[in-house]
């Protein structure tokens, strides 16, 4: 019995001695391997400092961007033609001369926009000024007429005179503005502030005065006004009924005359017209 004590003993010591043993050595070779990484700081250095955060106003989501005030910016897209294949054919009873059957285009599910090098074109000087007199009214701009396919330039007023229309190559607009249907005076002097309050336009005269045309054919008994870029034209209730006005309202034309980018005066014949866009 004793002798099986004395066994158990040594046994006890033996693996108490051993693990211990263990211990330091690993302790011992941690030290060797270890590798000191200091924090080093300043001595008036405490903690990090936070700057109290300002107020900024913050930046506007995409979504928001798309608006001028309550209403929408204008794009090209706003100038689609208005044509459709839904539109039944007419005859034109009124002139014996151009008689015949005037069928609609099939809109702007059927066709593009005029076509600029390899993209889709409005005079930009007409989105611009759409979008400063929303900006200055506060008023939605009606645009009841932008591009016209020829097809449908001939289906909306066949007469000679709207025979070589710019609506057919993307620099005329027609419009009213909601609100001010019966003010388009005011608007008229609003399209013309915006050649004085532009800084591309300083100290030209060119663009800054408006005149009115004294001479030539026009099928308004307003006088239209012009400068080097736009022609202004004032349509009075019961003026310019053409199918894509058949609205109670007087409403407005702007012409552009003279492309500003390309420095050449801006004209509408049937080659350009008919060949300027594309057909799906
Ligand atoms: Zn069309």
């Amino acid at each position: 019995m004793a002798s099986l004590k004395k066994v158990l003993n040594c046994l006890f010591l033996f693996l108490a001695g051993c693990s211990g043993m263990e211990q330091s050595e690993q302790e011992k070779l941690r030290r060797l391997n270890a590798k000191g990484e200091f924090v080093l700081r300043n001595h008036d250095e405490y903690e990090y400092r936070l700057e109290t955060p300002e107020h900024r106003v913050r930046e506007k989501y995409p979504w928001e961007m798309a608006y001028i005030g309550k209403h929408s910016k204008i794009t090209k897209q706003y100038f689609r033609c208005k044509g459709s294949s839904l539109n039944p054919p007419h005859v034109d009873h009124k002139d014996p001369s151009r008689a015949a059957n005037y069928f609609d285009c099939g809109g702007s599910q059927k066709h593009s926009l005029p076509i600029r090098e390899d993209k889709e074109f409005v005079y930009p000087i007409l989105i611009d000024l759409l979008n400063y007199v929303q900006a200055k009214t506060g008023c939605k701009a009606i645009i009841t007429c932008g591009h016209r396919c020829p097809i449908h330039n001939a289906y909306a007023d066949n007469s000679a005179y709207n025979q070589n229309s710019k609506h057919m190559v993307g620099a005329e607009v027609d419009f009213y503005l909601q609100g001010m249907e019966q003010r388009p005076e005011e608007v008229i002097k609003i399209l013309m502030g915006y050649y004085k309050e532009m800084s591309i336009y300083k100290g030209d005269k060119q663009y800054q005065e408006f005149q009115k045309l004294e001479k030539g054919e026009f099928n308004v008994s307003t006088r239209p006004w012009y400068n080097k870029e736009i022609l202004i034209k004032l349509y009075l209730k019961n003026e310019g009924r053409d199918f894509d006005n058949r609205h109670p309202y007087p409403y407005i034309s702007v012409q552009v005359r003279f492309d500003r980018e390309a420095n050449e005066k801006v004209i509408c014949d049937w080659g350009k017209a008919f060949n300027g866009y594309r057909r799906f």
